[in-house]
């Protein structure tokens, strides 16, 4: 009989983090009784059980109740030190689970009330990840999100502020929340700030809203990659475009099931968006609220899709490929993984 290949050492970089999003179930609830935070029942509930909340994220009331247990979490990062503590448990984690490049993403404007300002706040986090990276040996960079329930100006602020940082660590611009609020084209100049600047543009799109807006994060932002993506798998024409233009799609298997984007994990398209050459990257996204971390996505593809260890090597080199490490980086995990193959 074949043996299993263990995917947790499978190297692979993980694209799709959202910062709070990281965090371990437990240092929530330590954090939170520390800083004397009183958690909704809701949150203290899932953490403990180890049990996604089902938060059907496709109604905006879901959604909102999904923002509501992130921003409570998130309200337990209140020092310096909880930022430190976040960003070593997420690269412990990661690297847990054969990830060889982590690029988390984080808007540092909800950060900033309790670190002493927007500009405070990405240095403390850009020197976490600085840290934390010389310490795991794990590359570790930073994408800037900017929030789509705010004003595109202030998306800007973020954008340029994001482009002062390249040399920092900071390597991406995103846009994140409700896809269904605003239009991509109210911040289309704040991504060309960002591009400008030399950063990939990889704003969520084709997750909570169909093909169209994985379009208009091609047509009014340029993005390099897309955060989600997998409604592209609705619309063949877009997928050939993706497909030929090397757009990656951040595609967070165990995220869309527990928002309710798809019923189950069969469900996600991840065998039409392969089939049809659209490059991935696997991505736990808020594995704090979803239940589960990098090497389960590729489980998933390999328990529910059928995917041979051939291809959980291609997707591996995929999310590779779309990522903005460093070429010899790149080269060594791609060697990585031939090695994981054969061996
Ligand atoms: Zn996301």
């Amino acid at each position: 009989m074949e043996r299993v290949r263990d995917l947790s050492e499978l190297p692979k970089a993980h694209l799709h983090l959202h910062f709070t999003g990281s965090m371990r179930p437990g240092t929530v609830l330590e954090l939170a009784d520390k800083h004397g935070v009183r958690l909704p029942d809701a949150l203290t509930d899932a953490l403990t059980s180890g049990e996604p909340p089902r938060l059907r994220a496709t109604d905006e009331r879901g959604w909102f109740r999904f923002q509501r247990l992130y921003d409570a979490a998130r309200s337990c990062l209140r020092e310096p030190e909880d930022i430190q503590r976040l960003v070593r448990e997420a690269a412990e984690e990661d690297v847990k689970d054969g990830s060889g490049w982590l690029e988390i993403q984080v808007d540092p404007t909800s950060y900033a009330p309790r670190l002493g300002g927007l500009i405070p706040a990405l240095e403390i986090i850009l020197d976490a990840v600085d840290t934390t990276a010389r310490e795991t040996g794990l590359g570790m960079r930073v994408l800037v999100a900017a929030n789509r329930m705010k004003h595109p100006l202030d998306a800007r602020t973020l954008a340029r502020l994001a482009v002062r940082y390249a040399e920092r660590g900071v390597v991406g611009f995103g846009l994140s929340n409700d896809e269904r609020r605003g239009m991509a084209r109210d911040f289309d100049r704040a991504f060309a700030i960002a591009r400008d600047g030399g950063l990939l543009s990889a704003p969520h799109g084709g997750e909570l809203t169909g093909p169209s807006s994985v379009r208009d994060c091609l047509d009014d932002l340029d993005a390099h990659r897309i955060g989600h993506g997998v409604r592209a798998a609705e619309d063949p024409r877009l997928l050939k475009r993706l497909a030929d233009r090397g757009i990656t799609c951040e595609v967070c298997p165990a995220s869309n099931v527990a928002l309710g984007v798809y019923e189950k994990p069969q469900d996600v398209p991840l065998r039409t968006l392969f089939e049809a050459g659209v490059p991935m990257a696997l991505g736990a996204d808020d594995p704090l609220l979803f239940g589960s971390r990098l090497a389960a996505q590729y489980e998933i593809a390999r328990t529910h899709h059928g995917f041979t260890d051939a291809e959980l090597a291609e997707l591996a080199r995929q999310s590779i490929r779309g990522s903005a490490a460093p070429d010899d980086t790149k080269k060594r995990l791609l060697a990585g993984v031939d090695g994981w193959l054969v061996g």
